[in-house]
């Protein structure tokens, strides 16, 4: 894979764990339980993709598909203001999708080319949540199948924009605080031959003591598994 760019997390110690920040050509998908901080990181990644290389970004634009309206402008404030960006500018670079369920969220990946097309220097693809849409949708054991093939088409179509593009997507995925949350990975479920060439990352949430955060590294092909400490503060994800 050639010129694969990397985001910052915003916390050095995150970032280190998962080679350099994340890539494109990959997907990267964050799992946890709720408050674990996979929106935190969301925003971050949606301001950090605008800095400049030598602060950790690609100079590039976002898109961010929001399933369960959890984007808020007022937090890319927050996070803009602590690495002295213009506000309007920031918000500016980030194209809110917002998905009002699961097919209308597989056409918003789907036109991501055409936003590229028209000018867009897009580098970071955010779905939040990934998931949340086809759970609902797809509810009981027979319905299982459809929701599977639904699901890999629309990882196929961010998966195209990726290595296509040369663009990160980074995907979060809410799950319950048991151990057991390493089964059922949308990611994992489709496995390395119809993903392609893309890696993909997988980071599991916890809530640590004293509002603390450990990132854990799972199933990377080519980094060693391992865990990193962050926080989240007002200025955003900080080691
Ligand atoms: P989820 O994993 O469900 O997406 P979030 O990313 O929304 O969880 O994390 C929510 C948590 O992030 C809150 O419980 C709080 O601890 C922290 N948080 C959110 N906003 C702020 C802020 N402005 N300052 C400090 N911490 C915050």
């Amino acid at each position: 894979r050639r010129d694969v760019g990397r985001i910052t997390t915003g916390s050095k110690g995150v970032d280190e764990l998962i080679g350099g920040g994340i890539e494109t050509q990959a997907i990267t998908e964050v799992f946890g339980e709720f408050g674990s901080g996979k929106s935190q990181i969301s925003h971050e990644l949606a301001v950090t993709v605008q800095l400049p290389k030598e602060k950790g970004g690609l100079d590039g634009e976002c898109v961010f598909i929001d399933t369960e309206n959890t984007f808020r402008p007022e937090r890319v404030e927050q996070i803009a203001d602590a690495f002295g960006l213009d506000r309007d500018e920031v918000l500016r670079k980030i194209h809110i999708a917002r998905a009002f369920n699961s097919s209308h969220q597989i056409l918003m990946a789907e036109k991501i080319n055409e936003l590229i097309q028209s000018g867009c220097n897009l580098r970071l693809v955010i779905v939040d949540s990934l998931m949340a849409h086809f759970r609902a949708e797809y509810v009981g054991r027979e319905s299982l199948a459809v929701r599977q093939q639904k699901l890999n088409q629309h990882l196929h179509a961010l998966q195209q924009v990726a290595n296509t593009y040369n663009v990160a997507v980074f995907l979060t995925n809410q799950v319950q605080a048991r151990p057991d949350a390493f089964f059922g990975s949308p990611t994992k479920a489709i496995g390395g031959h119809v993903l392609g060439h893309a890696s993909t990352y997988r980071i599991w949430l916890k809530k640590g003591l004293a509002g603390k955060r450990i990132a854990r590294l799972v199933d990377s092909p080519h980094l060693p598994e391992g865990e990193a400490v962050f926080k989240v503060t007002t200025d955003g994800v900080v080691d």
